[in-house]
């Protein structure tokens, strides 16, 4: 995909191939780390994008608002390259009744979670002309053949690996960028991999503009994890796998949590929480689930 020039050109330092892949344009290393930090900043400059095409104005109107520039009385548009911060928007309500009625009264009390979900503008990370129902009880197409999951989910699955300041959580599946956000929001230090290149590209262009800090995004297969910044204190696998992928269990922690569902592409999975302690992992079934799978190479 022929990437723009401008603003996104720097998000293109976001991104690089896991190690070994084929070369693209993409291979753009970023000083120090060879990642660049997605850094958040000031408060939210730009409405949502509806996707709806502006209506043509009246002469007239274009003449008062020339004026109007002339004596200063509009503001410029703001500068699109600004940072947002979550905050008051027309779905601030509608997302507070879905932290509330799909989260907190269907048991999740983690604190750090449920502030996340009431923050974290979910109608951002859908395709615009799906906004109005991104706080709806439901997974949500995000192009691609891939979804971003129910909210409930990615609060049980944000609650499950307790993410906190100082926490490093790796993501396999990066999607939309909104499971990352969640745990950006909650305080943990998130590093995420998406295996398709647009996906990924506008995962980190769209983080960068809300402003989000402490999410590192990379391309590639995420089978292999992301061992040179191994070990993680907890992973968070949002597609379906045939079995938990050994590189992710060495990459775990001691003392780690992983969540990952597992099971059939077709069928209905297993969310499981695999643990390690002193060097030894246990399972558990959490819940019924159905995710995408988690797509190898070929
Ligand atoms: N967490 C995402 C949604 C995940 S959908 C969100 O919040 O929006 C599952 C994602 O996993 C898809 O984007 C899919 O492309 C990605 N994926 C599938 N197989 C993968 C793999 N092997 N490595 C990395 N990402 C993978």
């Amino acid at each position: 995909m022929p990437l723009s020039k401008g603003p996104e050109l720097s998000l293109m330092a976001c991104i690089l191939k896991s190690a070994g892949g084929p070369t693209s344009p993409l291979e753009m290393p970023a000083p120090e780390s060879g990642f660049l930090r997605l850094e958040r900043k000031g408060p939210m400059a730009r409405p949502p994008a509806t996707g709806r095409p502006e209506a043509a104005l009246p002469p007239r109107l274009w003449s008062c608002i020339v004026l109007a520039l002339l004596t200063g009385l509009v503001l410029p548009p703001p500068c699109p390259d600004a940072a947002a911060t979550p905050g008051p928007d027309k779905f601030q309500r509608s997302r507070a009744r879905m932290a509330e009625r799909q989260i907190r009264d269907r048991g999740i009390t983690d604190p750090a979670t449920l502030r996340a979900m009431a923050e974290v503008p979910r109608h951002l990370f859908v395709p615009p002309k799906l906004a109005a129902r991104a706080y709806e009880d439901l997974p949500l197409p995000i192009g691609f053949g891939q979804t971003i999951s129910q909210p409930f989910i990615v609060a049980f699955m944000t609650e499950q690996v307790r993410p906190r300041p100082g926490v490093r959580i790796l993501e396999i599946g990066t999607g939309s960028g909104y499971q990352a956000a969640v745990l950006a929001a909650a305080g943990a230090e998130v590093f995420s991999l998406e295996i398709i290149p647009e996906l990924a590209q506008s995962a980190a262009s769209r983080l960068k503009n809300l402003g989000y800090t402490g999410i590192r995004l990379r391309e590639g297969d995420g089978y292999h994890g992301w061992a040179q910044e191994a070990p993680f204190d907890a992973i968070v696998v949002t597609a379906a796998a045939e079995f938990v992928p050994p590189p992710l269990l060495e990459q775990l922690a001691d003392g780690g949590r992983m969540v990952i569902p597992v099971g059939s592409p077709f069928f209905v999975q297993r969310l499981l929480l695999v643990e390690k302690e002193g060097g030894k992992t246990s399972t558990r079934v959490l819940l019924p689930v159905r995710f995408v799978p988690l797509r190898r190479p070929r």
